[in-house]
């Protein structure tokens, strides 16, 4: 059974083709720059040489027809007929309050993805030419559509109102969503395993750590708390968003700089964060920890700025959960950063942690518990497996 996955992008696609059997990875690929000029598709199949296909692809249906076109070349292909592909599953960022699961999409649920563009202007309206552009090409083929937000539906209404006027969460749905739910759930659900908790009597923090990061709290499986809100940009620091600020600061610089509001959004998202703070040495951790390693006082400060907060939040959501099992690094930045995990660890002594150096600094992208036998709470890193979630939410509607 061949499970298509897509996640498409305004002006990108990127895809990957699963053997829901065994889970394997058939071929990947991303198209770049549909609609306008320099339109690229690089198709890895596995096992085999890549293809690359450089021609005008007016839009995410023609970049569609070619991915199927790729899966089934002479050379590069991994299938012999589209027909072997059973099902699509969809990355779509945001399911508003409607889903707190994935669904097999029909008109209703094309009209509420189309409800939730005023919440992900970027991704929502790219996810839905994605699925338009898969009925085209296979007509008859479910999508689905795994929501990034849906795994934070069972947050209590205590963790995700603002406490500002309740009219807007009533006229608009102003409210925390929390986002990389796929990735969330999908860690979640393996670390319960990894560390040996019995999942209906378990607490346990995920923390994301990537270039957008965030972190949650999962009792028996379900998330009640989690660090984005209403958009990616409220948590922790990220690569370039700034995570939580007092909006006093807003109205303070867009005064001093002139700046709209649409500017100063900008700038909280693209040139803040980790970026922002270090003043400008990078987004890249691997970069910030070159610095921070000749002593650059920046990044010293930004690399101790980032781990506390993490830790504040891991605090936290102990609290929320009155109680914690494990804690789990996932995402770039968590799994392949042993001096992150150590600089957050620090700071969660109280708790009864206690980090396996060793284990600690041989965990690079790969599961791995890296607290002693006798730590109270088991610390673990789960590299985190968003397209391989989505298939195994496909196949559990498609069956
Ligand atoms: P993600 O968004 O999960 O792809 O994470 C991207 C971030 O992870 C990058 O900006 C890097 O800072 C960090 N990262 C990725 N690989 C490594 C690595 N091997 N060592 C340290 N940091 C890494």
């Amino acid at each position: 059974m061949k499970i298509l996955v897509l996640n498409c992008g305004s002006s990108s696609l990127k895809y990957q083709l699963f053997n829901a059997e065994d889970e394997s990875v058939l071929a990947k690929g991303l198209v770049e720059r549909i609609g306008i000029e320099g339109s690229k598709l690089t198709h890895k199949p596995t096992g085999k040489d890549n293809l690359v296909i450089e021609q005008p692809m007016k839009d995410h249906e023609i970049a569609v027809k070619l991915v199927l076109d790729a899966l089934m070349d002479d050379n590069a292909g991994v299938i012999s007929d589209v027909s072997e592909i059973v099902a699509v599953g969809h990355r779509v960022v945001h399911g508003g309050q409607h889903y707190s699961d994935s669904i097999i999409v029909d008109e209703e649920a094309k009209k509420v993805i189309k409800e939730c563009f005023d919440f992900a202007p970027l991704h929502n309206p790219a996810n839905l030419i994605g699925v338009e552009a898969c009925e085209a090409a296979m007509p008859g083929v479910p999508n689905v559509a795994v929501f990034d937000t849906a795994f934070h539906g069972t947050m209590p209404a205590k963790a995700y109102m603002y406490a500002v006027p309740r009219e807007y969460y009533e006229k608009y749905g102003v409210r925390r969503y929390g986002f990389h739910g796929t990735s969330h759930s999908f860690v979640s659900k393996k670390t319960i395993e990894v560390a040996g908790l019995d999942k209906d009597n378990s607490k346990v923090v995920v923390c994301h750590l990537g270039n957008g990061a965030s972190i949650s709290a999962v009792v028996n499986g379900k998330c009640i708390d989690t660090s984005m809100g209403l958009t990616p940009l409220e948590g922790i620091i990220m690569g370039t968003r700034s995570g939580d600020v007092d909006p006093g600061v807003i109205e303070f610089i867009a005064g001093k700089e002139n700046k709209d509001i649409r500017g100063m959004i900008a700038m909280l998202n693209k040139e803040s964060g980790v970026y922002g703070l270090s003043g400008g040495i990078s987004s890249d951790f691997r970069d910030l920890k070159a610095a921070m390693d000749n002593g650059d006082e920046k990044a010293i400060e930004t690399i101790e700025a980032y781990t506390y907060k993490v830790a504040k939040y891991i605090g936290s959501y102990v609290a929320a959960m009155n109680g914690v099992d494990a804690i789990v690094f996932t995402a770039g930045v968590g799994e392949n950063s042993p001096y992150i995990r150590t600089m957050i660890c620090e700071y969660l002594g109280y708790l009864g942690i206690k980090l396996d150096e060793e284990a600690n600094a041989k965990a690079m992208g790969e599961e791995m518990i890296i607290t002693t036998a006798d730590s109270k709470v088991k610390v673990c890193t789960i590299p985190t497996n968003e397209e391989l979630a989505i298939v195994r939410e496909t196949v559990a509607l498609i069956k």
